[in-house]
């Protein structure tokens, strides 16, 4: 979902009048948010308004579609909303989301997708199974929330009656052998939601380590690989508690290997600081791009070839045509986005901070 949106936005051309990026915070579903959502926008569009001038048309369309969406459409769950609208062209896309935002509203010719990336590299999908003796409950955690939950019982444990007359080790391997059935299915089980390809950020297992060790004696081998974790939540966890420890183990992962990978940007297959990086954007060879939390920089696109740079010429160097001034990294991610390179947001400190705080890996 949340890629087709990115996808969507960073491929669309260029607005003729404003196109306007906001992200609010939702935490609480009442009508004092909502007027807290109000002031935000007010105060907001009042200040941009100053900066946009005659550009504004169409804006206070937006605005009030805006509300108008906040005040009737918003489901009690979401805890942060982001609105894509380009009033002048009918197109108006919201995105509800199960975890919290940074406030930010922004007006130019292009969506700003930034923080949307951020958040959906820092909340990849994850399996999530929990495993006891009798039991099983694998759930798919996406974006923060819980995607669905399959509960799976052990149909044939023993009951007290099976046991009469068997000596000690006789009712030990029955016991066992149930054990195991029951975590084969579980496996299969497990398995077939990774194989469904929807589990990016990996497999995590919760249970006594005896248990889990049984469990994964069970697992192909391309699955176990994935496992990224075991916790040791208590069966009957409320889907909360279940979620919330999910994410903080599927961010940690997310965030270590995007920092990771930022440490071996070097030689000739990488480019790091604004110039480089810009270059390699505009000769098409970015496969992964890393930005860190604070990088930030003012630049221009081309509003023909569509190249970016860093300081302002008085035309495009490469086909004269206007350029336009524009937020340089909300530039750089929507061009990675929309050649499919995969972007990375990483906290500081990180290995290229030294770099501005703008990384690449390139393709050749
Ligand atoms: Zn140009």
């Amino acid at each position: 979902m949340i890629d087709d949106q990115i996808r969507q936005l960073a491929t669309r051309p260029d607005s003729k009048g404003p196109f306007v990026s906001l992200y609010i915070d939702t935490a609480r579903n009442d009508e004092a948010q909502k007027d807290r959502i109000r002031l935000f926008l007010k105060n907001e569009t009042g200040r941009l308004r100053e900066t946009i001038g005659e550009n504004g048309n169409g804006l206070e369309d937006a605005i009030r579609q805006i509300e108008r969406y906040v005040d009737q459409s918003l489901a009690p769950e979401t805890r942060g909303l982001a609105i894509f609208a380009a009033p002048g062209e009918q197109f108006f896309s919201p995105l509800q989301l199960p975890i919290a935002v940074r406030p930010q509203l922004a007006i130019g010719s292009r969506p700003h997708i930034r923080q949307l990336a951020e958040l959906r590299q820092s909340h990849p999908s994850a399996a999530l199974a929990m495993i006891d003796a009798k039991s099983a409950r694998l759930f798919l955690v996406n974006f923060g929330a819980l995607e669905f939950e399959v509960d799976l019982e052990n149909p044939e444990t023993p009951t007290r009656h099976d046991q009469g007359g068997w000596s000690r080790t006789h009712i030990q391997r029955h016991l066992q052998e149930n054990i195991d059935r029951h975590h084969q299915k579980a496996a299969e089980s497990l398995a077939r939601i990774v194989e469904q390809g929807r589990v990016r950020g990996g497999v995590i297992l919760s249970g006594q380590e005896r248990n889990v060790a049984n469990f994964r004696g069970f697992l192909p081998k391309r699955v176990d690989e994935k496992v990224i974790g075991v916790l040791h939540l208590d069966m009957h966890s409320s889907v909360e508690d279940v979620t919330a420890a999910c994410t903080a183990l599927i961010r940690g992962r997310a965030r270590g290997e995007a920092m990771a990978r930022a440490a071996e940007l070097e030689g000739s297959r990488a480019a790091v600081g604004f110039n480089r990086v810009v270059a390699a954007l505009n000769e098409r060879k970015v496969d992964s791009l890393f930005v860190t939390t604070n990088a930030s920089a003012r630049g221009w696109r081309c509003t023909s070839c569509r190249i970016l740079g860093l300081e302002v010429p008085l035309g495009c160097p490469v086909c004269a045509k206007p350029v336009r001034s524009c937020d340089l990294v909300e530039a750089m991610v929507l061009t990675a986005e929309g050649e499919g390179a995969t972007v990375s947001c990483i906290d500081e400190p990180s290995p290229i901070d030294r770099f501005e705080g703008v990384g690449a890996a390139l393709r050749f």
